[in-house]
């Protein structure tokens, strides 16, 4: 029988300690948005992040949601965000009513272009419209420019969101993602490097912003016997549950980002005889998780992004485009846009590749061969 079961883009890793911290969830009944493991998980999240402190939330998403809201950002403000990203990056700036401000990339990190943001900032203040806050996304794992990004953020008094949902594990420099800007965001859905089944985390080194952003997300309850609100709130406290299929999976995340970078690895030795393939890289001070592997196509390729993604399909070998940016996407093509062309180029050329840390190397090398099958026919 031909084997060719299902080979998956990602999907979750469990270590082997999560059901004992589940189990401890319900032997103690915290099957609550609240308990003893949600605070464990902050405290571990927080040493290994540079001492910001966390808020866990349901989701990445409701995290960004929660620090624009902490940065100050109001109806009509502007707020500046990455174009090439997945749509969560900026469905939040909408929720607000804010305007987004897309920002396109540049060739080497394929995070946001740090003259693009500059010049957007600069029209904005001309126009009396200074920009409230910047979304940077580090993508698949890959640190942005942040030496540069970090100066454009503090010369114009800008706060910088990083949505680092990709980048856990990651580094510049040394230094964290998601420890740079003001605030930071993870993402532990099913598909990130480790995952709670649903949930994320919002980070920032000022204590009472962090106490602020539980107060939101627990459907701001003013402090009294009965039910009083003088603030509108949310229902975005990460379950205890969750939390303690978390505290699994922190026990194992450098392993994950070991065996990333090993996949990674294994992808770009097994493939370099193909010239028309290329690989992402990273510069010097860059450390990511690659938390998926990309590749992208040759310009003048005789074969094409889906022609590959295809002959992956047929085999049952799970692949995806890269993020189609949002400049691009419907829902925001009445957004301003700063456009360089690359993010558009890439979305046009790149592939994920299947980067599960539960892949085995023979499926790793059954993905290898049916690419070089494609290639060598
Ligand atoms: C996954 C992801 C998010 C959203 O996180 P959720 O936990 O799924 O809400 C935001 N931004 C990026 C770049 C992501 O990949």
């Amino acid at each position: 029988m031909k084997d060719n079961k299902k080979i998956w883009l990602a999907s979750p890793h469990m270590g082997g300690d999560e059901l004992r911290f589940v189990k401890e969830t319900f032997d103690t009944n915290w099957i609550a948005p609240i308990g003893p493991h949600i605070n464990t998980f902050e405290e571990q999240l927080s040493k290994i992040s540079n001492g910001y402190k966390v808020a866990a939330l349901s989701s990445g998403t409701a995290s960004i949601h929660l620090a624009l809201i902490l940065a100050g950002v109001k109806a009509n403000d502007d707020v500046i965000c990455s174009t090439f990203t997945f749509s969560a990056s900026a469905n939040p700036i909408k929720y607000l009513g804010a305007n987004p401000v897309f920002i396109d990339s540049e060739s080497l990190s394929w995070n946001m272009c740090p003259e693009l943001l500059e010049k957007s900032i600069v029209e904005g203040i001309e126009k009396n419209k200074k920009p409230k806050a910047i979304i940077l996304v580090h993508l698949y794992g890959m640190p942005a420019k942040m030496d540069v990004i970090m100066e454009i953020s503090n010369q114009y008094d800008i706060p910088l969101i990083e949505d680092a949902a990709e980048a856990l594990g990651s580094t510049y420099k040394n230094q964290p993602l998601g420890t740079f800007g003001k605030f930071g965001v993870y993402s532990f859905n099913g598909n990130k490097i480790i995952t709670t089944s649903a949930g994320g985390a919002l980070l920032c080194k000022d204590k009472s912003l962090i106490k602020k952003a539980k107060f939101f997300a627990t459907q701001s309850r003013d402090n009294a016997p009965h039910y009083e609100h003088s603030e509108i709130g949310y229902n975005y406290r990460m379950s205890n549950v969750c939390a303690a299929i978390g505290l699994g999976q922190l026990e194992v995340l450098s392993d994950r980002v070991r065996r990333k970078r090993e996949i990674y690895n294994f992808y770009k030795t097994e493939l370099s005889g193909i010239k028309e393939i290329t690989f992402l890289y990273e510069s010097i001070g860059s450390f990511s998780n690659y938390w998926l592997t990309t590749i992208l196509l040759d310009k003048n390729s005789t074969i094409d992004r889906e022609q590959l993604r295809l002959h992956l399909e047929k085999d049952n070998i799970e692949s995806r485009p890269l993020w189609n940016p949002m400049h691009l996407q419907p829902v925001f093509k009445n957004c301003k846009a700063y456009v360089n062309g690359v993010s558009g180029d890439l979305f046009n050329r790149g592939l994920c590749l299947p980067s599960g840390t539960n892949i085995s190397n023979k499926d790793l090398k059954r993905v290898v061969n049916k690419i070089k099958e494609l290639y060598e026919a």
